[in-house]
């Protein structure tokens, strides 16, 4: 997951009207959501934009689908949904009372999120594991659920949200690529991030090979980078130049522009990478970290 700054995107023309009347149909019981799914179908592409084809939840190159537009909070019926006691597996349960959709949300530019089929729809894969955000929207206190637009600041989400900006930095990866929850367990973060793992698939094996295997490409040029660094600082002749130029590389790969990346894991891998610099001695690790917001 990467942060995605979902607060400019392009509308064609007389958008927001065509939005805001479907919007008013729906919460009067003229139409079903889908009825005007080519609503959000419009914004597939400059949602696209904003993340470079790669899905906002799992950060996998995705192609532009039609049904690549998924809605945070569901557009109809909401199903329970939460960890079981081992942290494990789900369990479904019955929102009470029933709660038929976020029906001021189904049209709203800030509910979308481009996604691939694996985070939004619900999957089984042959390894035996199983995911997709479907109608689960959990919260962290089901007791604050909004059933109007009015109380909706009242609801914590569980689930990990790419459009905040903080949420994105609560994973953590293993060296194989594997999401993890580093929080105590138990803790309303520790919840999040599992439930979130979980829910969006995030452990497939094939995501975390990638994942993975980009690391393998970036840690060299790291290396590179760190080692002209450390000539640089001895003094050698050219050493400031190479320097430079291994440093431009390095960067590439964090650009948020990059079509390759999985943005998230890389800057996860920096991040530990800066916490064995003990002496602080490569602040410009620190300059590429902070340029990423
Ligand atoms: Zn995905």
């Amino acid at each position: 997951m990467r942060f995605i700054d979902n607060s400019i995107v392009d509308l064609p023309p007389g958008w927001e009207v065509r939005a805001g009347l479907a919007t008013q149909a729906l919460i009067n019981g003229d139409i079903e959501a889908d009825d005007r799914a080519n609503i959000w179908q419009d914004l597939k592409n400059s949602l696209a934009d904003i993340s470079s084809d790669r899905c906002w939840y799992c950060e996998t190159g995705i192609p532009r689908t039609d049904n690549a537009v998924d809605h945070f909070r569901p557009k109809g019926r909401v199903r329970g949904v939460r960890l079981s006691g081992d942290g494990e597996s789900l369990e479904n349960y019955q929102i009470q009372p029933e709660h038929l959709g976020y029906k001021w949300a189904a049209y709203h530019i800030e509910n979308f999120r481009f996604s691939c089929q694996h985070c939004n729809e619900f999957r089984k894969n042959l390894r035996g594991t199983a995911g997709g955000k479907a109608s689960y929207f959990p919260l962290v206190n089901e007791q604050h659920r909004a059933y109007d637009l009015i109380d909706q600041d009242n609801e914590s989400p569980a689930l990990l949200d790419p459009c905040d900006v903080l949420d994105w930095r609560m994973l953590s990866y293993d060296k194989a690529g594997k999401p993890f929850s580093h929080f105590n367990s138990g803790s309303e973060d520790d919840l999040r991030v599992k439930l979130s793992i979980r829910i969006y698939h995030l452990d497939q094996a094939s995501v975390n090979a990638s994942r993975a295997a980009q690391w393998a490409q970036v840690k060299p040029i790291f290396e590179d980078t760190k080692k002209w660094f450390l000539k640089k600082l001895r003094g050698d002749v050219g050493a400031d130049a190479c320097f430079r130029r291994e440093l431009k590389k390095l960067r590439q790969w964090f650009n948020p522009k990059n079509k390759s990346t999985y943005l998230g894991f890389l800057v996860y891998q920096l991040e530990q990478e800066q916490l064995l610099d003990s002496e602080s001695l490569h602040g410009w690790i620190g300059e590429i970290l902070r340029g990423l917001g």
